[in-house]
């Protein structure tokens, strides 16, 4: 794991640490310039690993998004490799992709379709979790609530941590790739030359990305990074 967790605002390029950047991000000048005149709701979610705490991301959400344009963006940005199930978990609730009926007995299944301002608020921990075989789950934290002015996007990334740097095993250059089949009892990382060599073969290696997804299942990353 790499040394220092910085993170960068979005809005003005600047890098802070990761509870630094929350501070910043309600003086930054160029984000106050942007938002300045707007009347929308929002609110501000500081999004993280829940084992992985080293990645993570403030957005800035319109209080009429649905959880499905969460869930979307935390798919595009982090965690979709072949399209798997996710689900929210708010206050022991459930909010499944599917606005589903008996498939689980057991509970009671809300839809994703619920509009944020219907069931968050300030102050909220909640999770969302990505493929219920290789889980990835995530845990959100409702900041705070401001008036925004609408944007394009119903998510606005206004910060994320700057990729971790991990040095290759052998050579000790900068890591590209991770071998799935080491990574559960050894230091998992190769650069590209020493991946080739690797005795667990090239068909295990997965790239270095900037998402806790990171190794699991086949997921290599955002799109056009
Ligand atoms: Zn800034
Ligand atoms: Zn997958
Ligand atoms: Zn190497
Ligand atoms: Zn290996």
């Amino acid at each position: 794991m790499g040394k220092l967790n910085q993170g960068k605002c979005y809005f003005c390029g600047k890098t802070f640490g990761k509870t630094g950047i929350r501070r910043h991000l309600d003086k930054c000048k160029e984000r106050s310039n942007k938002n300045s005149n707007g009347n929308e709701d929002h609110y501000i979610i500081r999004i993280q690993g829940y084992y992985q705490k080293e990645y993570w991301m403030y957005v800035e959400v319109s209080a009429n998004a649905t959880l499905k344009d969460l869930d979307q963006f935390l798919r595009d940005k982090w965690l979709e490799c072949c399209g798997h199930l996710s689900m929210f978990k708010i206050n022991g609730e459930i909010y499944d992709v599917e606005s589903s009926t008996d498939m689980f007995m057991f509970r009671r299944v809300n839809s994703m379709e619920e509009r944020l301002k219907d069931v968050i608020y300030k102050g909220l921990e909640f999770t969302h979790e990505y493929d219920f075989g290789s889980t990835t789950i995530l845990k959100l934290n409702v900041l705070s609530k401001e008036k925004g002015s609408k944007t394009k996007d119903k998510v606005v990334l206004m910060a994320r941590n700057l990729p971790i740097i991990y040095n290759c095993k052998k050579c000790g250059e900068q890591a590209t790739q991770l071998c799935v089949e080491c990574i559960y009892y050894e230091y998992p990382f190769y650069c590209d030359k020493c991946a080739k060599e690797h005795e667990c073969g090239e068909e295990m290696m997965l790239p270095v990305v900037n998402s806790p997804r990171m190794g699991v299942c086949g997921y290599c990353g955002e799109d056009g990074e």
